[in-house]
């Protein structure tokens, strides 16, 4: 409706009113108005009269106004008076009030709030809480007209929208967080229910990213996931919803995307994450990530945390077959069975722990020279029906996802000090205790170490952490704190599988290793093949060693050549079956009185 509209149907609705205002006869007490005296003009609150109408917004001519509300509305009084209060709205909140605008005109209610956006005559937006009751003549009755007030709620609005923002948005990178990306993908799934159509949700998660908090620092990893997020925003559509999930997880929701074409689209973003030109600290990196597809189609009655689920479960197998790719969730490829395989091992580790499932087996470490066992390296394996023992190789990953592998990590070292205790002081030998990445955050497992130390009042050298280098290059801040209070608490520290990743080395420089375990894949070639490459590295590892003060130990000995060959490159100590085969820990404490009277 128009405002000329909005007039006639004001004066249809009190002729006598409207003109009385016309003429100046006004809000002060003339014919058909209630009286308003000082109170009205001198209210902090902008006030008006205003005659009713039938059109959107049902707020006619204004027939009075007070000067709060010529500085609300930027107009001058004169100018107001006469003009349609619904013109003073932001076209687009006009009609939020009709209904209960109708009920007040009807007598159904007494009064009625409602907040609106206004249009200040110089054009900027104002936010107000409007208030219409109707006006009554002093014995109650109403009126015809009716008193609006209005209060300016900008700021709040601008608070509230200021909260509404931080509530939806990721504060690192702006994108939209997960709340609101769930709500997202379940809106587009309604949609699609409604209207047909497919789409797509791409997750992706950055590759060895705590390698680059590590290394440049936490700032320089903020960075990355900055850039990382624009080029993201860059290399989609208006239409498509990006998101950062947490962490270095983002999300991307292709509303009508072909399963081919958000392959592509997902490569394509792949692509554009390899080539960001990445500045400040970490300067010149390049950073790969890999990328789950799951796709979705009106009526298969899929939810949000279903294609979510798709998608993460296509994303943990492109970081398992090699990083740096996309992989797309299909029901055929049996990613599901395995997750209920997961979670069936989860649920037996659990029970294991609880009652009694595992035992420890010992792997002694040997001097070449003596033949004296050094230490024992504790292996936890879980018992299964019959006989069977089950590798850690099996069930650590699954212990680790499920949040266990601390407790695991905790009933070993329970293990050892136990056993420890139940040997004569002079009997004991250190015992090697290998442990997750896990127990490497926060300080549980090192309470729990420190706390088992002053219990039994062992002597702190008789545990040597085992730590694998791959775990400790993946958390090299946490593994050098690790390293550092483990060293004030007395405890060893040894790296395991020494030299199997690139940059082994360099990482070396900064972790306080007592004992390097040299991986088994340059020990295994010596006395056979004799690798000149695998020599080379094992005559730097015992080099290196040499000026870091640090034993070594050679995995995987399998023959005698083997040992001479380490003993003539300087390798004083060896593990693997042809020195000394595993066995159960029960059998320790009787080899090693047989080891003190062998000595005597
Ligand atoms: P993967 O290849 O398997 O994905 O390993 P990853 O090293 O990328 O590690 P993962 O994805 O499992 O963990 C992401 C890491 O990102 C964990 C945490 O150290 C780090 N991180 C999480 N949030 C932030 C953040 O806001 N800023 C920075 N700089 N790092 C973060
Ligand atoms: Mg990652």
């Amino acid at each position: 409706m128009t405002v000329e509209q909005d007039r006639m149907s004001t004066t249809a609705a009190g002729p006598a009113q409207a003109e009385n205002q016309m003429d100046g006869d006004g809000p002060t007490g003339g014919s058909g108005l209630p009286p308003v005296g000082r109170a009205f003009e001198d209210a902090g609150i902008a006030m008006a009269f205003v005659a009713p109408c039938a059109g959107p917004g049902g707020l006619g001519a204004i027939l009075s106004a007070n000067p709060a509300m010529a500085q609300f509305t930027g107009h001058p009084l004169e100018q107001l008076l006469g003009m349609a209060f619904t013109t003073l709205v932001h076209r687009e909140d006009v009609a939020i009030s009709e209904d209960l605008m109708h009920r007040l005109v009807s007598g159904e209610i007494e009064s009625c709030s409602f907040e609106k956006r206004f249009e200040h005559a110089d054009g900027h937006l104002v936010w107000g809480l409007l208030t219409v009751t109707p006006a009554r003549t002093e014995i109650g009755e109403r009126e015809g007209c009716l008193i609006v007030q209005l209060q300016d709620i900008s700021e709040r609005k601008h608070f509230v929208g200021q909260l509404e923002y931080f509530a939806d948005h990721d504060p690192l990178t702006s994108l939209l967080n997960q709340r609101r990306f769930r709500i997202d993908v379940d809106r587009q799934l309604a949609y699609g229910r409604r209207h047909g159509g497919c789409g797509a949700l791409i997750m992706l998660d950055l590759d060895n990213f705590k390698q680059i908090n590590d290394q440049y620092g936490h700032a320089a990893g903020d960075e990355v996931i900055i850039a990382v997020a624009s080029a993201l925003r860059k290399g989609c559509r208006e239409t498509d919803i990006v998101a950062r999930l947490g962490g270095d997880e983002f999300a991307v929701l292709l509303p009508e995307a072909s399963m081919v074409d958000a392959r592509k689209h997902a490569e394509k973003l792949l692509a554009l994450i390899q080539s960001l030109p990445i500045e400040g600290a970490a300067s010149g990196i390049q950073v790969a990530s890999s990328a789950g597809l799951a796709c979705f189609c009106a009526n298969d009655g899929q939810c949000a945390d279903d294609v979510l689920i798709n998608a993460d479960l296509a994303l943990y197998q492109a970081k398992e077959s090699g990083r740096g790719k996309v992989e797309v969730f299909a029901h055929s490829t049996g990613l599901h069975e395995k997750v209920e395989a997961r979670l069936l091992w989860s649920v037996r580790i659990r029970e294991a722990l609880s009652n009694n499932g595992f035992v420890v087996h010992a792997k002694p470490v040997i001097d070449l020279e003596t033949d004296d066992v050094v230490y024992y390296e504790l292996v936890i394996r879980l018992k299964a029906i019959g006989d069977i023992l089950i590798p850690p190789s099996v069930f650590l990953y699954t212990a680790e996802r499920f949040g266990m592998a601390v407790e695991i990590d905790e009933w070993v070292t329970a293990q050892a000090v136990a056993l420890l205790e139940g040997l004569e002081p002079e009997h004991r030998l250190p015992l090697g205790v290998n442990i997750s990445g896990s127990s490497l955050l926060g300080d549980r497992f090192l309470n729990f170490v420190r706390a088992n130390l002053q219990r039994s009042g062992l002597k702190p050298k008789l545990l040597i952490f085992e730590l694998n280098e791959a775990v400790a290059m993946a958390n090299m801040e946490q593994a050098k704190q690790f390293g550092r209070a483990l060293a004030s608490l007395g405890c060893l520290l040894a790296l395991d599988d020494f030299g199997a990743a690139f940059g082994s080395f360099y990482y070396l420089k900064h972790l306080p290793v007592d004992i390097l375990k040299i991986d088994g894949a340059y020990i295994r070639g010596l006395g056979t093949q004799l690798d000149h490459t695998d020599r080379l590295i094992i005559e730097a590892v015992v080099q290196l060693a040499k000026g870091l003060g640090t034993k070594v130990v050679a995995s995987f000995v399998g023959n005698l050549e083997t040992r001479k060959e380490l003993l003539q490159m300087g390798i004083r100590y060896g593990q693997g079956a042809f020195l000394g085969a595993s066995m159960d820990v029960v059998e320790i404490p009787a080899l090693q009185t047989q080891h003190r009277d062998h000595q005597r």
